[in-house]
């Protein structure tokens, strides 16, 4: 029996489906993807679906929709170029330095994207008790919060050493069965032992998933914050964090520290990224980053908390201000 065989066809999934929700086409819902899958053929639907699994939290049969998109999936080599220069973090930012002057539509959506990308950190004390994982975008695009999250671990009486790389959870939404599995594997031995905080929230999702022991930094952040700070955010649920309850925790931190949460309508629903998504489907992440952005508006807060750097990039695309957990915490530690 396959995967797509606890599929009942109910519909349950469907209006928790971006990509479903904004083109209303059967063939670009989470039934239509699997009903093709249990037809055998091919489906342009197939490629479209964001991986972002919230089909995956309504579904009353249990589907394992992201298993099943990972094992169907073909790897593609646009794809498979992109995630090899994302396990370098300081080769893709001296590449998107290079390439400034270039003026292809890949390169500009990029640029428009990530508008600026900075060198990763290096840091490392001697005898670091705490490894500290940015997580591959999050070391190019938001230095000043990997900044900001190491400044707050050391300042609880913590060792650091940052690991810069990248944990694969793109490999695996895009069917690199076989490099998603080397990636866990190099992490498992290279954290084998040690303390791990991760700062990506989407990556921490999927290093727990695949059997990695790390915790989330807010996880490390509700174990170790004390006094009060004086903000109103409302909060964006990145989709995998959201699946393990990661986002849970956020809140328990913003209760713990005091600051007023203005909850908008469905935070979990996808911020149009989908991690390299924004790139091979820009006119449906457009779609769904402009869904998002009407909720946050909506909610009358303009700073949104999120701790998973392609959110915080799709949130500051659609204008608005995007802040990860580390920034609070760590500008004042
Ligand atoms: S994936 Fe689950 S919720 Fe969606 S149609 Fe199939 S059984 Fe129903
Ligand atoms: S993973 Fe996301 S985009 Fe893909 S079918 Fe499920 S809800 Fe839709």
């Amino acid at each position: 029996m396959g995967l797509e065989d606890s599929c009942v066809h109910c519909g349950f999934c469907l209006e928790s489906c971006p990509t479903y929700v904004v083109t209303r086409s059967e063939i670009h819902s989470p039934r239509g993807r699997i009903a093709s899958v249990k037809l055998g053929i091919s489906s342009v639907g197939i490629e479209t679906c964001m991986f972002c699994r919230r089909c995956e939290a309504a579904c009353p049969s249990g589907v394992e929709y992201g298993r099943l998109i990972h094992l169907r999936r073909e790897e593609q080599p646009l794809r498979k170029a992109m995630n090899l220069l994302m396990e370098r973090p300081k080769l893709a930012y001296r590449l998107l330095k290079a390439s400034s002057g270039l003026n292809s539509s890949l390169i500009k959506r990029i640029r428009d994207f990530i508008p600026s990308v900075d060198s990763p950190l290096d840091y490392r004390e001697d005898n670091p008790n705490v490894l500290l994982f940015p997580g591959c975008l999050m070391a190019l695009s938001f230095r000043k919060t990997v900044e900001n999250a190491l400044r707050f671990i050391k300042s609880k009486g913590y060792k650091v050493e940052i690991v810069n790389g990248c944990c694969g959870l793109s490999h695996y939404s895009e069917g690199e069965k076989k490099r998603s599995e080397e990636l866990i594997g190099n992490l498992k031995e290279k954290f084998k032992g040690r303390r791990v905080v991760s700062l990506s929230s989407n990556c921490s999702a999927h290093m727990r998933e695949m059997g990695l022991q790390v915790e989330d930094f807010s996880e490390f952040a509700l174990a170790h914050v004390n006094g009060r700070v004086n903000m109103t955010v409302t909060i964006h649920d990145p989709c995998h964090a959201n699946l393990i309850g990661l986002t849970k925790v956020t809140r328990d931190v913003m209760r713990k520290v005091g600051i007023k949460v203005v909850e908008m309508d469905e935070p979990s629903f996808e911020c149009g990224a989908g991690g390299g998504y924004f790139l091979y489907h820009p006119e449906i992440s457009d779609e769904v980053m402009k869904i998002k952005a009407e909720k946050v508006k909506k909610s009358g807060v303009n700073l949104v908390l999120s701790t998973n750097p392609a959110c915080s990039l799709a949130l500051a695309f659609k204008g608005l201000k995007p802040v990860h957990l580390a920034d609070i915490l760590g500008e004042s530690a």
